[in-house]
């Protein structure tokens, strides 16, 4: 239990961070987008992965299973951040989180202070806040995915979702209204780890803040 766990999600984030890990001096033993390991080892003898869906990154961390992770913005605005230090934005897993609706919908209608509007969403608590600080009333539908087919077929008027290209929204015939916030992935770290194991973790901490700012 002396060595360093890093908790991270395949895909994006992992091509994304490979690079800040190289500058680390840290190489994954196995690509897990081939591999079906969930525990890859690092040329590192003291350092390895977890291979977690990127919603549970947090959780992993937050109790210790991890003492660190790599999670996005919006991943951890519906954690909440409990038991969580968050030292660093990697600036990577670049998109923004935002509202969209079926083209030709009229939105500012809908969005003016005591307009009601139904909403879904994976992202219950960004959007519950979102809609209240514009004075409006909400029904939100919790979506695990897929979320541009709500508006399509009625299930929803808007939805809430991240986007980066905008493909997708175009593809299916609908379009961004409104900006939530930019997100981007984070540096995670167990507040408890970070005080009690502060001499193993603070260069690692080092080495990723100064792979952010080359
Ligand atoms: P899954 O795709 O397996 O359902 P997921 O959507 O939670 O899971 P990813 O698609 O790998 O996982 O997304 C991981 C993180 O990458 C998100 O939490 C977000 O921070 C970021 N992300 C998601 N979608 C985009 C996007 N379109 N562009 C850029 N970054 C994104
Ligand atoms: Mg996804």
């Amino acid at each position: 239990m002396s060595g360093i766990t890093l908790a991270l999600s395949k895909g994006r984030i992992f091509e994304e961070t490979l690079p800040l890990l190289a500058a680390a001096g840290i190489t994954p033993a196995d690509d897990p987008e081939r591999s079906r390991k969930l525990i890859i080892a690092t040329n590192r003898p003291d350092v390895r992965l977890l291979i977690v869906r990127a919603t549970d990154t947090p959780a992993y961390v937050q109790h210790g299973a991890a003492d660190l992770g790599i999670a996005g913005k919006d991943v951890l605005l519906e954690h909440g951040g409990a038991g969580l230090y968050q030292p660093l934005d990697l600036g990577i897993a670049r998109c923004r989180l935002c509202v969209a609706v079926k083209k030709g919908f009229d939105y500012a209608a809908a969005a003016r202070p005591g307009g009601r509007i139904r909403v879904a969403t994976k992202y219950i608590d960004s959007a519950k806040a979102h809609f209240a600080g514009k004075g409006m009333h909400v029904d939100l539908i919790k979506l695990y995915g897929s979320m541009e087919l709500a508006p399509l077929v009625g299930l929803a008027e808007a939805i809430v979702d991240l986007v980066s290209s905008g493909g997708t929204l175009r593809a299916n015939g609908l379009e961004e209204v409104e900006e939530i916030m930019p997100i981007s992935a984070r540096l995670i770290v167990n507040q408890a780890a970070l005080k009690l194991r502060h001499e193993r973790l603070q260069p690692l901490l080092d080495a990723f803040a100064a792979a952010v700012r080359a």
